[in-house]
């Protein structure tokens, strides 16, 4: 199935500044800000600035500089969260959640940075 992408998704609105956002990071290609209802003491959302839905349909077109921009603006957050592991930091958790089965809530493609705290097992079994 193709990708349609919503232009009204809430990170939509946030990249035309529609919305407010707590930025952390912001390169060419992509925004980074503290998620509004973190699920851990530390809790970034790194997103590209072009229309993605999921990670699949970003690696499937975006373009070379897109998703070295991308790639390289999440390890700059997990720098900015110091929780590099290689740098004394606790460690943390990249998870992007994708479509239906991934729970997916917001429409346009996001990685979400999880740290500060023991996380737990990487999924629930249910
Ligand atoms: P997901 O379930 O992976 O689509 O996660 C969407 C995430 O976006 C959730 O963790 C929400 O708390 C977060 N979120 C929704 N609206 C905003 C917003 N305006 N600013 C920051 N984070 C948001």
């Amino acid at each position: 199935m193709p990708y349609n992408y919503d232009d009204e998704n809430i990170f939509a609105k946030l990249l035309r500044g529609e919305i407010p956002c707590n930025k952390v990071l912001e390169t060419e290609h992509s925004l980074a800000f503290h998620d509004i209802n973190p699920a851990a003491p530390k809790h970034v959302l790194v997103i590209p600035k072009g229309s993605y839905v999921t990670y699949d349909h970003f690696a499937q077109i975006a373009s070379s500089e897109e998703i070295t921009d991308f790639v390289r603006a999440i390890g700059e957050v997990c720098k900015i969260l110091e929780v590099e592991p290689s740098q004394g930091g606790g460690g943390f958790r990249a998870i992007s959640n994708s479509g239906e089965a991934g729970l997916q809530e917001v429409p346009h493609l996001h990685v979400h940075i999880l740290g500060g705290r023991n996380l737990g097992p990487m999924i629930s079994k249910s």
